[in-house]
């Protein structure tokens, strides 16, 4: 996964606001406050909430 670190700095949790950090070891994002997953396709974070996994 090529999630760079400024990008990931910007990167915010659509349902909180919250910073996301990144899990490298399912190319997810993962919400540092409610917890909610978001995938990345083709190293494109998908930030909606629709699309995110429950944790
Ligand atoms: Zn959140």
């Amino acid at each position: 996964m090529k999630i760079d670190d400024w990008l990931l700095e910007i990167l915010a949790c659509p349902a909180c606001k919250a910073p996301l950090r990144a899990e490298a070891a399912t190319e997810e994002l993962v919400c540092t406050d409610c917890g909610l997953i978001y995938p990345v396709r083709d190293d494109i974070p998908v930030l909606l909430v629709d699309e995110a996994r429950k944790p």
